[in-house]
């Protein structure tokens, strides 16, 4: 799990946390105080209670995310993407550095290219 990354979301993304704890039935503050407690002291120094709350609502947002897949504007279709988002890309990820993993992250700005020629033709 990657706790720096874990850091990044309370300052920047807060709310996953919070609408994690919602879909949880946890409330929010205990969540986000757990998060914070986890970042400073490490996740060994937490209770069995909020290991509990960690491993439910935490874990899942800091460890084997899924790349979102990227689809390109024109796409009806959702393009799958079963790459699991590499601990580095997964703190650039949550200070909205970057969106999908590298291959994804290729393709977009492949696209993007061939857009910004398109229309300068
Ligand atoms: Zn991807």
């Amino acid at each position: 799990m990657n706790l720096a990354a874990l850091d990044v979301i309370i300052d920047n993304n807060v709310e996953m946390l919070e609408s994690s704890a919602r879909e949880n039935k946890v409330d929010e503050t205990t969540i986000v105080g757990i998060a914070k407690y986890a970042v400073s002291n490490g996740y060994d120094k937490l209770s069995i209670a909020q290991k509990y709350h960690f491993d439910n609502c935490i874990k899942p947002l800091i460890e084997e995310v899924q790349c979102p897949g990227y689809t390109h504007e024109c796409d009806e279709y959702q393009r799958d993407c079963t790459n699991i988002l590499d601990d580095d890309d997964l703190v650039e990820y949550y200070q909205n550095a970057r969106d999908y993993c590298d291959s994804c992250e290729a393709q977009a700005s492949a696209d993007a290219h061939s857009k910004e020629s398109f229309f300068r033709d």
